[in-house]
């Protein structure tokens, strides 16, 4: 049976005063103000005093690659050339070497997210000849062991090309049927050098098959934006407006003013959404103009500890204080904007029902010890407390033996 608790002094974003929050059944039951709940919870309910502390909704990372992860494994210097085709080559010729994919590497990952207070994750996990179904199958023997801590949900990658790589796309279905629930995409135009047959098949598998669609779209300027409008027309033509979105996207902050404003109002209109890892020098989306434009901004991980680069840690509270960093953001309310694409953003770009810090969600909570969402994000502190399907999960950094 799922979990009920207790959760006194809660400082709740949008609250001035402070906030009990009561769990029933895994999800929660009622937000009032401290003392004010009419009769007290009965005596068997475990409760957490947070003392003041930031009360945040679980966190979700939109966008990583928990296939390829070292992590729990040697420190592996970086090998790979300069370019995106050299990364791609040197994971390849590499990745048997480490025994990548692994479930191990991926789960112990997974746990270390969990005490940070991530809730889900939605993973692109590679699908090529090579490897064909295996890093599916990894990540959901990952998944399973970590059931309880982290929600898993797998995005099919054409990582090395979809039209480039014949059998691809027939392993991208065979995918679905294996359990992933989106699938993905790479450069149409840069890595597939064949856009129109990318974009055709895989619109067609997922409108067909009931799965959304997240493409890396790494092509900077013109050739990126052109894109764009191939990706929103078709989102509208096959009726996938709010399940498709663009990782990266890097036109956007390649291409003239006017041009990226044409861009936001098409991503508008057409309901496709962005993904930002705010990682290296890659160009990062503005947060606050995409807000004011009503397109959802998630952000992700991206790679954590791979053979793509030597950075990560999983830390979605970090990763929104490098899109609120790269965006120059120094207010409370752009922070908490920044926060969002780790929060509710992530939420509505992975299409999740009920979620938040209202009646009838899911009881996901991170206690933060912070004054405010914005100082969280700044300071990043050790979670105090992560409660996941009303269970807790997580204290003070570490999972608790279930
Ligand atoms: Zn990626």
């Amino acid at each position: 049976m799922t979990a009920s608790l207790f959760v006194r002094q809660a400082r709740l974003t949008g609250h001035a005063e402070l906030q009990d929050v009561l769990v029933h059944e895994g999800r929660i039951a009622r937000i009032v103000a401290t003392g004010t709940l009419p009769e007290a919870p009965a005596a068997e309910i475990p409760v957490v005093d947070v003392a003041g502390q930031v009360v945040l909704p679980g966190l979700i990372d939109t966008h990583c690659h928990i296939d390829k992860t070292l992590w729990g494994g040697p420190w592996v210097p970086h090998s790979a050339g300069p370019e995106l085709v050299d990364r791609i080559a040197n994971e390849r010729e590499r990745r048997e070497e480490f025994g990548l994919p692994s479930p191990d590497n991926a789960a112990a990952l997974l746990r270390t997210v969990a005490a940070l207070g991530t809730t889900r994750v939605r993973t692109h996990t590679d699908v090529d000849p090579g490897i064909g179904l295996g890093g599916i199958e990894s990540v959901a023997k990952a998944a399973d062991a970590v059931r309880g801590l982290v929600d898993v949900e797998q995005v099919a990658f054409p990582q090395d090309g979809v039209i480039r790589r014949p059998g691809t796309l027939e392993l991208l279905e065979a995918a679905i049927d294996a359990g992933a629930t989106s699938l993905g995409g790479i450069d149409p135009a840069g890595v597939d050098q064949d856009p129109l047959g990318q974009l055709d098949a895989l619109f067609e598998i997922a409108a067909r098959r009931g799965v959304s669609i997240d493409i890396h779209l790494h092509d900077e300027g013109s050739l990126g934006a052109w894109q764009f409008g191939l990706v929103a027309q078709r989102t509208i033509a096959y009726g996938l407006q709010g399940r498709v979105a663009l990782s990266h996207a890097d036109a956007l902050g390649t291409v003239p003013d006017v041009e990226r404003h044409r861009l936001i109002d098409m991503l508008a209109d057409s309901g496709v959404a962005i993904i930002t890892a705010a990682v290296y020098n890659v160009p990062v989306p503005s947060v606050r103009e995409l807000a004011e434009n009503g397109v959802t901004l998630a952000c992700g991980s991206d790679g954590i500890r791979d053979l793509w680069g030597p950075y990560g840690n999983g830390d979605m509270i970090e990763r929104a204080m490098h899109v609120a960093y790269r965006n120059g953001l120094r207010r409370d309310e752009d922070l908490e904007l920044a926060l969002d694409c780790a929060t509710h953003n992530a939420a509505r770009l992975v299409g999740l029902e009920s979620y938040g810090l209202v009646a009838g969600a899911p009881a996901d909570l991170v206690v933060v010890p912070a004054r405010t969402a914005a100082e969280a994000v700044v300071a990043r502190p050790t979670r105090s407390l992560v409660v996941k399907d009303g269970r807790v999960i997580a204290r003070d950094g570490q999972l608790v033996e279930s």
